[in-house]
């Protein structure tokens, strides 16, 4: 649920908050209609007490008169309920619509900007320095017999690609490898639905019905593409009360990820670095609302040990407000060095998105403890339940990945060699040597 009362209440900030994401949440709108909202329904409710009125009349011993009297109000507040009602519920769905373009509020250390002004956290290793010329993945790939971009644009269309030989060992090796780093810090494996009903895309955060919506829908039903483990995940807890005992809960999930990328014209494409479907596998915590700030650290150092192990030279983010989408309150995006593209792009992203998913999802949890100073007045009561924080971090989001493996594992004789983490899960295999 949508705390719109909090939103009217602190409007100043909500407004503050909405310029300084460059959001184009119309807020006073949403006002207006949750004023309106509020009073069709207590216009319905009160339709429905003297409709109840009159049908307990009804009950009783009457004239003919007065039952025909009582016939034709019963008849006519039915009439009225049902318009009210009607009206109500396109009303609830505008309201809605307008809402969700609210965007979370933001961490106080957050850059206030756009891209630019994103902060540097950390910086590690620095770009391989190469006697010949490094040459993109895309020309490394198609030497070693790694990818076909063309017979994908004629089988599906542009931004779509086969995997061939090694490459096919390579996403295996990565997607086995992260999966068993991750579960060793103590996450639950899922594999995922792929096809998820738009109601639950929506409460995550993501606009399907919106105008250059990244996300696929299923025409002539109600369901989308994933776009991210991250939505069947933040679905599995909807509608529920967890015990407190058991957060947090952590969840590393694999899938794959479908996006139309639709608005992404001029920016960087090459090859495997902007696709319409690609493999992730995608961390997700549930946890109380004071632990989300250090859980975020958490994601973002299982990111770097990840990355650091396979020999990578990144640097992370600390993402400027204007970045960060509509549910996160904070995000990291780690930058990785990409020689034969010749500059840094981003292989992952972690975000809290504190309450905002929890809230449209109805994800809450039920305190152990009562918060109460008087012992005796809290006697048998239980606490009342409270919204779940969630975040959710790129594990390994493998297209990236084998960008930057091929270009900065390229030897000068074209092989290009296996990080040493990875070899036990690809059947040994250290060189991907022409053929
Ligand atoms: P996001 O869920 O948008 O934060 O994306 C998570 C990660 O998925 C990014 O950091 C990229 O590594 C990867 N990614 C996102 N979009 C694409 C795409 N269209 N093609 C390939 N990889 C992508």
């Amino acid at each position: 649920a949508i705390d719109f009362k909090w939103i009217r209440d602190n409007k100043e900030a909500v407004a503050v908050n909405i310029k300084n994401r460059n959001s184009n949440a119309n807020l006073e709108l949403v006002l207006q209609l949750y004023d309106k909202m509020s009073h069709l329904q207590k216009e319905v409710e009160q339709l429905r007490g003297e409709r109840n009125v009159v049908a307990n009349k009804m009950k009783g011993k009457l004239e003919q008169s007065e039952r025909m009297r009582l016939i034709e109000e019963g008849k006519n507040l039915k009439e009225a309920l049902m318009t009210l009602e009607d009206d109500l519920v396109k009303l609830k769905d505008e309201l809605h619509q307008e809402a969700q373009c609210i965007p979370n509020m933001t961490h106080p250390d957050v850059p206030i900007g756009g891209e630019d002004c994103s902060t540097v956290r950390k910086m590690v290793g620095s770009p391989r320095e190469f006697g010949f010329l490094a040459k993109d993945h895309v020309q490394v790939g198609k030497e070693l017999d790694l990818l076909d971009f063309d017979a994908a644009a004629e089988v599906s269309g542009s931004k779509f690609y086969y995997l061939k030989n090694e490459a096919v060992m390579l996403e295996m090796g990565l997607i086995n490898w992260t999966l068993s780093e991750v579960m060793k810090r103590g996450f639950t494996p899922l594999t995922t639905p792929e096809i998820v009903r738009s109601s639950v895309v929506e409460k995550c955060g993501f606009q399907p019905r919106a105008e250059n919506t990244q996300v696929y829908s299923i025409e002539g039903s109600d369901q989308c593409l994933i776009g991210t483990a991250e939505i069947p995940v933040g679905g599995i807890h909807m509608d529920s009360i967890i015990a407190e005992s058991l957060l947090p809960l952590k969840y590393v999930a694999f899938s794959h990820c479908f996006r139309t990328e639709a608005g992404a014209a001029g920016t960087a494409s090459r090859g495997l670095y902007r696709v319409h479907q690609f493999s992730k596998l995608e961390m997700f915590i549930l946890c109380r609302p004071e632990e989300s700030d250090s859980h975020h650290e958490e994601l973002i150092k299982i990111e770097e040990d990840l990355f650091s192990s396979l020999g990578l030279h990144y640097k992370t983010l600390d993402m400027a407000s204007e970045d960060l989408g509509a549910p996160a309150y904070r995000k990291f995006d780690v930058e990785a060095w990409m020689p034969g593209l010749g500059r840094y792009g981003e292989i992952s992203s972690a975000s809290n998105c504190t309450d905002y998913q929890s809230r449209r999802l109805g994800i809450r949890f039920r305190p152990s403890e009562p918060p109460t100073t008087n012992p005796k007045k809290s006697k048998g009561s239980l606490a009342p339940a409270r919204f779940v924080h969630t975040l959710n971090a790129t594990a390994c989001a493998i297209p990236r990945m084998i960008v930057c493996l091929l270009e900065n594992y390229q030897q000068e004789d074209g092989s290009v060699i296996i990080p040493e983490p990875l070899r036990p899960f690809m059947g040994g295999l250290e060189l991907i040597a022409p053929k």
